[in-house]
């Protein structure tokens, strides 16, 4: 589940982001369709052959009000707290400059894998320049063209060649959930609430560094938790981690390791831009989501307060009306006691089967309910359904021809799927598939 992390160093302009691009590919999502969203994208998901893997661009991470050399500094530092292997990207057209000399000097400090890419090598004769780079320390250049899309291919084959042995997947019965919002919503008051008082810590040490930043505990009625990333959430005061870009690529980190996402709001600020890029992430990347409202002591409440509040966030956030919302207070403690069991009972919802003749039942019954729509005088036939995936789940209906299958219609088979089995907090996904 850990996927191996790649990040992306190197002075601005040498083409670190139009790297980026080229890894990650043609990924589109509706994170992404989001105006000005695309521009900075700064983590993704990628995959070379076989493997899978997390990609970072951490010239994104730009601190704007920091010197050059200070950015540049920190944009290293981040690449070696935050991956397996790093691509250290250098430009054949200047040659090594002294921007490149200092970042190399706080790689080598690092025991990750580096790899060095040379890039704007746009034809053969530029090639011979590449050998000035071995005096930067890291070996072989890779010689690669963003432009012309050359070389990416031998230089992806020597980072999943340097990607660490798959630790052993322990805890595989264990809830892993990750706890994501904005800088001071209150994130590490509820960690520090959950894990408080009569809850066993089993253990935070261990060989791997993904072990070393995840915490697991054993709740008192005996299930296994793992809470993803909790070293990211208790702050070690370095300067860039309140930069906005990088506390949203950790919350995409922790998405992609967990399977259920606490997303945390405050009663008193309500939702913002990065609460639904965040929350866009999670629910493509198809984990379960329960919406908590922190600080619920901080507001003035009536009657109608919390229907209210809860009105809003529907609005908002409508890709998520599968997931509950909780109103808590991590300083008086109201309601948190409730999100153990919450968090266990939406796992269990994420991973739910449901047998082919139960579910057939009531996609039958769904059909009787509701007849199927007509296109140009040709009528959806609707004949099977199975369920092919968990977490999420993931359903296959079989039809006569998928394009008669209107949009609202698969709306209503996958809520009639939802009235008849307990799916909350966990997005289902419908695929319809002809057969002939
Ligand atoms: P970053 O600041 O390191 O992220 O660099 P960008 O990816 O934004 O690229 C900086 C500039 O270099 C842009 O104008 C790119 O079009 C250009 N560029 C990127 N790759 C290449 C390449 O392989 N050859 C040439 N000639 N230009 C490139
Ligand atoms: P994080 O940055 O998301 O980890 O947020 P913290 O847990 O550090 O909390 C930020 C601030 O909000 C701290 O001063 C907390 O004491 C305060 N805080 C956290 N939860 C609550 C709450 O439920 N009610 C009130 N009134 N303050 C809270």
């Amino acid at each position: 589940m850990a996927l191996p992390v790649v990040a992306i160093v190197g002075r601005p302009n040498v083409g670190k982001s139009t790297l980026f691009n080229q890894i990650a590919g043609d990924r589109i999502s509706i994170v992404e369709d989001t105006p000005g969203v695309t521009r900075d994208r700064i983590y993704t998901r990628a995959d070379w052959l076989t493997h899978e893997f997390r990609l970072i661009d951490t010239g994104g991470i730009d601190m704007r009000d920091e010197p050059f050399m200070t950015q540049i500094t920190q944009q290293a530092e981040i690449a070696i707290d935050e991956a397996d292997v790093i691509i250290f990207v250098v430009s054949a057209k200047e040659g090594v400059t002294e921007a490149d000399e200092h970042i190399a000097k706080i790689l080598y400090r690092s025991k990750k894998p580096v790899i060095l890419a040379v890039n704007k090598v746009d034809n053969q004769a530029l090639r011979a320049d590449i050998y000035e780079f071995y005096a930067l320390g890291f070996g072989e250049p890779h010689p690669i063209s963003g432009t012309h899309r050359t070389g990416v291919g031998d230089l992806l084959d020597q980072v999943v060649a340097d990607f660490p042995a798959e630790s052993d997947p322990e805890d595989q019965d264990a809830i892993r959930f990750s706890i994501i919002g904005r800088p001071n919503v209150g994130k590490s008051s509820i960690v520090n609430a959950l894990l408080g008082e009569e809850r066993v810590i089993v253990s935070d040490v261990s060989g791997t560094t993904r072990d070393a930043i995840d915490t697991k505990f054993v709740s008192p009625e005996g299930d296994e938790f793992v809470m993803v990333d909790t070293a990211g959430i208790r702050k070690r005061g370095k300067v860039y981690e309140s930069t906005e870009k990088y506390s949203v690529m950790r919350a995409m980190r922790a998405i992609d390791d967990s399977n259920v996402v606490l997303m945390v709001l405050t009663a008193e600020e309500g939702i913002r831009e990065q609460d639904k890029h965040v929350a866009g992430y999670a629910h493509e990347a198809g984990r379960g989501v329960i919406i908590v409202v922190n600080k619920w002591d901080t507001i003035e409440k009536d009657t109608h307060t919390m229907n209210e509040f809860e009105a809003h966030i529907r609005e908002e956030f409508q890709y998520l009306s599968y997931a509950p919302i909780v109103f808590v207070s991590a300083k008086t403690k109201q309601r948190l006691n409730k999100l153990p069991d919450l968090i266990k009972r939406v796992d269990e919802n994420h991973k739910r089967r449901i047998p082919s003749a139960v579910l057939n039942e009531v996609i039958m019954d769904a059909l009787a309910m509701n007849p199927t729509p007509t296109k140009n005088g040709k009528r959806l036939r609707v004949y099977y359904a199975t369920q092919v995936a968990i977490q999420p789940p993931t359903f296959v209906v079989f039809v006569n021809d998928p394009e008669l299958m209107h949009f609202s219609y698969e709306r209503f088979l996958e809520n009639q799927i939802r009235k008849a089995f307990d799916f909350e907090g966990t997005p289902i996904h419908v695929i319809k598939r002809a057969r002939k």
